[in-house]
C-alpha cells in the first residue's frame, strides 16, 4: 500500500502547527524503580516506552517531530501522565487512543491542547467519549478520597495533581476528552502515517472488543500496541453493547498477527509486555470458549452452569471477576449462531 502522508489540515487537526515549539525537554532518565515515577515506565527499545498502572498500558514513541503516546489512562491521572511522558524525552505531540474505555481515554483531557497536541481516535469513538463525560468527573472526583489507598509512596506532585483534577472536574466539557477533529474512518486501515521520521499505521479490522479498536504497528521498532484486544493472561471484557463479538475478535487478532514476526515486541491493553505469541494465546481463548459453549449447547447445559465452568487451559488468568460475563456473552453468541446457521 502506498504510504499516506497526512495533509496539511489533516496535520494541522491532529498535531497542530507550532512544530517549532516541540524542543528537546530536559532529559529524565526514568528508573524502573517504581514510585520514582507514578507510573511503571519500562523501556522496551530505544527511544520505545511503556507506562503500566491506572488504566489501559499506554506506548510513548520519540519522534523528531515529539512523542506519540498511545492511550491516555484514567482521568484522574492525566496531568500526571502527561508530566511524566513529556519528561521521558521530547513532549508529546500527538495521542492516539486505541478505543473509547475511559482506562484508555480519561487522562485525554491533560493532552486537549490543540497548539501542542493532536489527538487521534477512530470516528466511531467519539461520540462514545463524549457520552461517558461524566464517567470521567465522577471518577476523578473519586480519585481525591481514594489517594491514600494508592500507597504511601505515592510521589507528592502526582498527589498535588490528583487533587488538582478533582477541584477542577466540574469545568470539564465533553469536548475536553474527545479530538477535535476526527480523522476519516479510511485512516485506520494500515495505511503508513507520517509522524516526523516515525512511520507508523492504525488498523481498525471491525467490531472485537468495540466497534472502534485500532491496533497500531510501527515497522521501524517492529512495535504493535495492541489497545484491548489483547488482554494478556487476562480474561478479556467484551462490551457487548458497544458491538463486541468473539468472531470478530479473532478476526482482529488474525490481522494483528500478519503484522507480526518473531522479534515484534507487543503491547497488551492490559496484561504484560508480551509477542506474536500473546495474541496467538489471545486466539485460542476465544476458540477454546467457543468450542465449550458449543459443547454445551449441544449437551443442554444452561447458560447459568457453563458461566461457571473451570476451563483449566485458563486458571492462571487475572481478572476472574469478569470470567462469568465473558462466558456468559460467548455462550450466547453461540445460541446466536446456532439459530442463525439453522
Ligand atoms: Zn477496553
Amino acid at each position: 500500500m502506498p504510504p499516506i502522508h497526512l495533509t496539511r489540515r489533516q496535520f494541522t487537526a491532529a498535531v497542530g502547527t507550532s512544530i517549532s515549539a516541540f524542543a528537546l525537554a530536559p532529559s529524565l532518565v526514568v528508573s524502573t524503580r517504581r514510585r520514582d515515577t507514578f507510573f511503571e515506565w519500562k523501556e522496551l527499545r530505544p527511544g520505545v516506552h511503556a507506562a503500566f498502572g491506572q488504566g489501559g498500558n499506554a506506548g510513548l514513541i520519540q519522534t523528531e517531530a515529539g512523542a506519540l503516546l498511545i492511550d491516555a489512562k484514567n482521568a484522574p491521572y492525566g496531568t500526571t501522565l502527561r508530566r511524566e511522558a513529556d519528561a521521558v524525552g521530547r513532549r508529546v505531540s500527538l495521542l492516539i487512543n486505541t478505543h473509547h474505555h475511559a482506562d484508555h481515554t480519561g487522562g485525554n483531557h491533560a493532552f486537549h491542547d490543540p497548539d501542542h497536541v493532536g489527538m487521534i481516535m477512530h470516528p466511531k469513538a467519539k461520540p462514545r467519549i463524549e457520552k461517558q463525560f461524566e464517567r470521567y468527573v465522577a471518577q476523578m472526583k473519586r480519585a481525591r478520597d481514594q489517594i491514600d489507598d494508592l500507597g504511601e509512596d505515592v510521589p507528592e506532585a502526582a498527589r498535588e495533581e490528583i487533587k488538582a483534577a478533582a477541584e477542577r472536574a466540574d469545568e470539564f466539557e465533553p469536548v475536553d476528552f474527545a479530538a477535535k477533529a476526527p480523522l476519516p474512518a479510511t485512516m485506520f486501515d494500515g495505511k503508513e502515517v507520517h509522524l516526523g521520521d516515525l512511520v507508523f499505521s492504525m488498523t481498525h479490522v471491525g467490531p472485537g472488543h468495540t466497534d472502534n479498536d485500532i491496533f497500531v504497528f510501527i515497522a521501524e521498532h517492529n512495535l504493535l500496541h495492541a489497545g484491548d484486544l489483547l488482554f494478556h493472561r487476562n480474561h478479556p471484557f467484551m462490551d457487548t453493547a458497544a458491538g463486541a463479538t468473539s468472531a470478530g475478535w479473532i478476526t482482529s487478532c488474525r490481522a494483528m498477527l500478519e503484522a507480526c514476526d518473531d522479534e515484534t515486541i507487543v503491547i497488551p491493553g492490559h496484561g504484560e509486555i508480551t509477542d506474536a505469541d500473546g495474541i496467538r494465546q489471545q486466539i485460542r481463548y476465544f476458540e477454546v470458549v467457543r468450542e465449550a459453549a458449543a459443547r454445551a449447547l449441544a449437551d443442554g447445559l444452561e447458560r447459568d452452569r457453563f458461566v461457571q465452568s473451570d476451563l483449566p487451559v485458563f486458571k492462571d488468568y487475572g481478572f476472574t471477576r469478569i470470567k462469568e460475563r465473558t462466558l456468559g456473552t460467548i455462550y450466547d453468541e453461540m445460541v446466536e449462531q446456532r439459530e442463525g446457521g439453522g
